[in-house]
């Protein structure tokens, strides 16, 4: 059996060894964590996403952890007015899954871990650094250190789903280009339930500086608690209470600084790795791309990275006198969507919650209202930030 060894045990290297294991590959799964890290980042799995992880056996489990959550809305801070509201609900025929998932990136990963374990267990590597690698003509060598001491492995494959940080991108020495913005994203989490007050499961709140977006997350099971994203402003002691209290103050009438269990804060990039591969070593997931998390796209589009990497990866093994071609397509499909629908979609959602002047504020709202009030635009919108319609074209145009 062809060898394949993945770094990180995030979502996108659960899913990874998943859809590799799936492809009939043997794979080793390396997290350098001694247990699956449980910090508060994804929450939203988008419809495809939902699809692809039927598909691979953990859909059920990750179901069966999350909230349906078919409806979002966009509402006006200052004025407190719902702008609009956008349904998932007409994906129906489109997808079996017409509606967001709200499930935290740690419970793909726990499910994605369980149904790997089911199939080979033992895969999954705790505590187990990746240290080095070297490749050649037929294959790569890697390094680890953990609990069973220093390891020298040999595999046909490297796949680097090592975050953001990716010491596999740094190693191949792949220009990760795009910027990094000013402010960084504070995320506070609260059990404050926002429903009461006309709230969905997810919503996005405009305003120039305290824009926000808010969300509900399963948590240990209901009543779940809810996360707010909210901007940093740069200089400022964001984690102070001071200004916690100005962030919240006036969203809802009742939620003061008693209520917030956490707060952490985000640096947030736009960056896109020049290439996703070199030779045999791959990059999936925040490794190859990292953006804003307004829309929640990130991890689904790393998932979906890992999907096509497979199919990559089994084809040249079954072909390989097709690899280099096959291998050139996964940077060109993958890199392709993250600049054209990930980059772009979350930059644009960024600059819509954030409308400076009373005019680019009016202008955003206005056309949120007239989007979701027109059927054909209502129903291409939900098509779009479900990044159905992207991976719908991209398999057109590999077909074609
Ligand atoms: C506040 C916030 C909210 C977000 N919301 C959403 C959302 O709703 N929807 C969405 O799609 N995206 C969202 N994102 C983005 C999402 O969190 C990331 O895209 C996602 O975590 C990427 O997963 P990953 O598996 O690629 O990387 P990670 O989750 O970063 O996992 C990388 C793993 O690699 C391990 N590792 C690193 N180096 C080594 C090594 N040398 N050896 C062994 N292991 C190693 C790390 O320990 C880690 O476990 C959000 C991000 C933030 C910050």
């Amino acid at each position: 059996m062809t060898k394949v060894a993945v770094i990180g045990a995030g979502p996108v290297g659960t899913s990874q060894a998943l859809a590799l294991l799936r492809a009939g590959f043997d794979v080793t799964l390396f997290e350098r964590e001694p247990a699956l890290p449980a910090d508060p980042r994804a929450a939203t799995i988008q419809p495809p996403t939902l699809a692809m992880l039927a598909e691979l056996g953990s859909g059920a489990r990750i179901l069966a952890r999350g909230l349906k959550a078919p409806v979002f809305q966009f509402r006006d801070r200052g004025s407190d007015e719902i702008i609009a509201e956008y349904d998932y609900g007409l994906l129906e025929g489109e997808t079996p899954y017409p509606f967001a998932l709200q499930c935290e990136q740690f419970k793909v990963a726990l499910s994605n871990v369980e149904t790997i374990e089911e199939t080979a267990p033992g895969t999954v590597r705790l505590g187990t650094e990746v240290t080095g690698f070297t490749q050649d003509a037929d294959g790569v060598t890697l390094k680890t250190i953990g609990p069973d001491g220093v390891e020298t492995h040999r595999v046909a494959y490297l796949v680097g789903c090592d975050g953001g940080r990716s010491p596999t991108r740094k190693a191949l020495g792949i220009a990760f280009e795009g910027f990094t913005y000013e402010e960084r994203f504070l995320v506070l989490t609260t059990p404050h339930d926002f429903l009461g007050r006309g709230f969905r499961i997810r919503n996005y709140v405009l305003d120039p500086k305290q824009w926000c977006a808010l969300f509900k997350v399963p948590h240990d099971g209901p009543p779940g608690l809810w996360r707010t994203v909210f901007p940093a402003a740069e200089g400022a002691d964001t984690l102070s209470d001071d200004y916690i209290r100005t962030q919240i103050q006036g969203l809802e009438p009742d939620l003061t600084l008693y209520d917030i269990q956490h707060r952490n804060l985000y640096a947030v990039n736009q960056r896109v790795a020049a290439s996703f591969h070199a030779g045999r070593v791959f990059l999936a997931g925040d490794s190859a791309h990292v953006n804003n998390p307004l829309g929640g796209l990130g991890m689904n589009s790393g998932i979906h990275d890992a999907i096509n990497l497979a199919g990559k990866l089994a084809a040249a093994r079954d072909r390989p006198g097709e690899a280099e071609t096959l291998f050139a397509a996964y940077t060109t499909e993958r890199r392709g969507i993250a600049r054209n629908y990930v980059q772009a979609q979350t930059i644009q959602n960024k600059k819509r919650l954030e409308a400076r002047t009373p005019e680019a504020r009016a202008a955003a709202m206005d056309e949120l209202r007239a989007t979701a009030e027109d059927p054909a635009r209502h129903r291409a919108w939900v098509m779009n930030a479900s990044l159905i319609k992207g991976l719908r074209e991209l398999d057109s145009a590999t077909k074609g």
